[in-house]
């Protein structure tokens, strides 16, 4: 995004993590005191309540209050995990998204939604009016009613993206959505428990249904053997056609990463991909 601003990457700066992932408040106050002190002026803050690659989620009230402290626009990417707010189980997960000035939820991920449906909340929808809005004498004027979209976003001509996001909810009911999250999070549970017992221990520390495992015979070769090994038994199991995974590395260490996210898995899904699993990884000599 600093990219497409136009505000150079150079703009941005990393929090560091701690071991789970997790945005590291420390670090954070530092990284803020160093810019301040240089005479940059920091405006925007941003939490992930789920990483793609591990599933951290940052301890969001403590940016939250810090962003408020300082001034700073508060956003939370929730790209995946914001799934999670439709059920009362999970949802303390995502505690602290509730002072987010604004959240990204991709409904394509784990709404199901066909590709692509990303959605963008804020509690101050006249910024998107303040920065998008443009009047010319051959567009319809703004409606009374309901913000016309073009008014509140880069895209004028678009698809109706919305209708998909609307459907599902209409046709299987928010209960369903619910259901689902908490299925696929116990169905993360048993996956990470029946890989373990298969001699793949999980690398990874998070609440959501992603797993990420590495094979301690593979890792015990070096990086780049290891790297090539899981790389290897990824595509194995991607060409066998019965699952989906994708090779990660956290914090520079290559892992397997397997995330549960459809509203058709099914305990049986799980047997298969631990099955899967086990053949890729004896049909791949270290
Ligand atoms: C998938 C993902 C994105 C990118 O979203 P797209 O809309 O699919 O481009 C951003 N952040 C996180 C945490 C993601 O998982």
């Amino acid at each position: 995004m600093a990219q497409m601003t136009g505000l150079g990457r150079r703009a941005v700066r990393l929090v560091p993590v701690d071991a789970a992932g997790r945005m590291d408040i420390a670090r954070l106050r530092g990284l803020y005191d160093g810019d301040v002190a240089a005479g940059r002026i920091p405006f925007l803050l941003v939490g992930t309540a789920g990483t793609t690659g591990g599933g951290a989620v940052d301890p969001l009230p403590e940016p939250a209050r810090l962003a408020a402290a300082w001034g700073l626009h508060f956003h939370v990417d929730a790209a995946w995990a914001g799934a999670a707010a439709l059920s009362d189980r999970p949802r303390p997960l995502l505690a602290g998204v509730e002072r987010a000035d604004s959240v990204t939820v991709d409904a394509h991920k784990w709404l199901s939604a066909p590709m692509g449906a990303g959605i963008f909340l804020t509690a101050h929808p006249g910024a998107l009016a303040d920065s998008f809005r443009v009047s010319t004498g051959y567009m319809p004027p703004d409606s009374d009613t309901a913000p016309d979209p073009y008014l509140t976003g880069v895209q004028w001509s678009r698809r109706f993206a919305g209708l998909k996001v609307f459907l599902a909810p209409a046709a299987a009911g928010r209960e369903a959505f619910a259901r689902q999250v908490e299925r696929d999070t116990e169905l993360g549970i048993l996956l990470a428990r029946r890989l373990a017992e298969d001699g793949w221990p999980r690398i990874n520390d998070s609440p959501l249904p992603v797993i990420c495992v590495a094979d301690p015979g593979a890792e015990a070769h070096g990086p780049d053997r290891s790297d090539a090994w899981h790389a290897a038994v990824v595509a194995h199991v991607v060409r066998g056609g019965r699952a989906w995974i994708s090779r990660v590395r956290l914090d520079g260490r290559p892992a397997i990463r397997l995330c549960v996210t459809s509203h058709r898995t099914r305990a049986h899904d799980i047997e298969t991909a631990v099955a899967a699993l086990r053949t890729a990884r004896v049909a791949t000599p270290y």
